[in-house]
């Protein structure tokens, strides 16, 4: 149990890659902070990967950990389009695209490994601020302070919550349940804000084809994403379920072994299908695919980041580059209050609300490029599962030339990452400044 604070203090639920982004943030700033994680370690391994792309790996950088984590993944540089029988359509160039416009290309990493790396990353006393078997059960707020309750019996005090806690996000239930007790007639996000037109079933296994393959396979109802890193393989494989849903679905193994039998004769590669590589699994897991942007971000001194404010569709790799991009916001924000606010002050519950409000403004702005991903995301899913007759022909026949593709990435996703803001208190480093080129500094 921790005591009352007298400086400020960050609470942060969650300890996934948003959370520890967080830790990393608050610990460059000097502010004080506790991290609590529901699971009982951090490097829980499901099997997934993550794709960093550039503008993310500036941030990385600034935490002092990109020579670390470099090694530890593969720069995809090959892109192949298939259809379900294994016939090539496409032989793209978007990898190199995008190292030509920013210096470096889009890096496929294990997830469970950059979870460990950010960890690891961190200075002693600031791992030491991370608790886990801490699960969040209750949030009271008060005008000086919030106190965060978890399953165990234990709280803790702090000054503002930051809750980075998922999908599912435990933080913005407890908000959402203490804005509607103020004002019961308040318009408020539904209590599952997100909604799924696709599932999806994700996993690794040991890779035997080059590293840097980032391959997409289109059918009708039914794609898959892959990705070769220097060890593993990850599969993405996407189904359109009967009817878009708002409902957290609970998969069984017997769920996860019936999507992959449909899946079995898919391709992966020109000379691996699924049913090659599914008994030599290392990880896997079946979810539903949730798609939105909550409407709202914070209430009082609670705020919210990554997957529990905002939640895209996989294809595109963009949704932890986003959350990050949420940390980098509010933390600029958050510093210059903190270092405002003289002698033993903190900042007032009035400049805290000013800050949250003024950080979902920016995120959802044309500052960042939020809101067009959710949308590009969603949109690249239904052209590659052909969700309807236009899709079929964009994805299979209109977006197929060389032609295309550089004005698309030049013109739709470039401005996107060339948004990716850094922290502003943290000392670019020369080098890579130079090598990522055409970022706003
Ligand atoms: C299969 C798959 C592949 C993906 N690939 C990519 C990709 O290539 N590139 C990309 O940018 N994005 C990708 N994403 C999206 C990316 O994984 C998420 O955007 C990112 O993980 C969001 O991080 P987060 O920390 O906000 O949430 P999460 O990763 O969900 O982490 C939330 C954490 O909070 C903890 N928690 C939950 N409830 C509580 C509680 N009550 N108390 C305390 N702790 C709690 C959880 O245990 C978890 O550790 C992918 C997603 C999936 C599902």
């Amino acid at each position: 149990m921790s005591s009352r604070s007298t400086t400020f203090k960050v609470i942060v639920i969650g300890g996934g890659p948003i959370g520890l982004t967080a830790a990393h943030a608050l610990h460059l700033a000097g502010i004080d902070f506790v991290v609590l994680e529901r699971l009982p370690e951090i490097f829980e391994d499901r099997g997934a990967s993550l794709i960093v792309h550039p503008h993310t790996l500036r941030v990385l950088h600034q935490f002092g950990i990109l020579d670390n984590l470099l090694p530890r993944g593969a720069e995809l540089n090959h892109h192949l389009s298939f259809t379900a029988d294994g016939h090539v359509f496409a032989e793209g160039n978007r990898y190199g695209l995008i190292r030509e416009y920013h210096g470096h290309g889009p890096v496929a990493f294990h997830r469970a490994e950059i979870l460990k790396i950010m960890y690891n990353g961190l200075p002693e006393a600031a791992k030491e601020k991370i608790l886990t078997d801490k699960k969040l059960t209750d949030i009271t707020t008060s005008c000086d302070g919030v106190i965060a309750t978890c399953a165990d019996g234990s709280v803790f005090h702090g000054s503002i919550i930051i809750g980075a806690d998922g999908v599912y996000s435990k933080t913005r239930q407890i908000m959402r349940d203490l804005a509607l007790k103020e004002n019961a007639t308040r318009s408020w996000d539904p209590v599952h804000p997100y909604s799924a037109t696709y599932q999806l079933l994700f996993g690794s296994f040991p890779s035997s084809s080059p590293a840097g393959q980032g391959y997409d396979i289109q059918s009708k109802g039914k794609a898959i994403m892959y990705f070769s890193g220097p060890e593993r393989g990850w599969f993405f494989l996407y189904k359109q379920l009967p009817r878009p849903t708002s409902e957290r679905t609970c998969y069984t193994q017997k769920d996860v072994d019936a999507v992959a039998a449909e899946f079995a004769e898919f391709p992966l590669t020109q000379t691996l299908q699924v049913k090659d590589v599914w008994p030599r699994m290392l990880g896997a897991g079946l979810t539903n695919l949730d798609e939105g942007i909550v409407k709202h971000w914070s209430f009082g001194r609670i705020v919210l980041v990554g997957d529990a404010c905002h939640k895209m569709t996989t294809h595109l790799g963009l949704g932890f580059n986003h959350g990050i991009q949420d940390i980098v916001v509010l933390c600029n924000s958050l510093r210059k209050a903190v270092r405002a606010a003289s002698g033993s002050r903190v900042p007032s519950a009035k400049v805290l609300t000013g800050i949250f409000e003024k950080y979902q403004a920016v995120r959802m702005s044309s500052v960042c490029s939020l809101e067009g991903d959710v949308a590009k995301s969603g949109l690249e899913t239904r052209m590659h599962a052909w969700q309807n007759p236009c899709y079929y022909l964009l994805s299979r026949y209109l977006s197929v030339p060389h032609t295309i593709e550089v004005l698309f990435m030049k013109y739709v996703m470039a401005p996107g990452f060339r948004k990716g803001q850094v922290l502003d208190y943290v000392p670019g480093r020369s080098a890579l400044r130079a090598r990522l080129a055409g970022f706003i500094l």
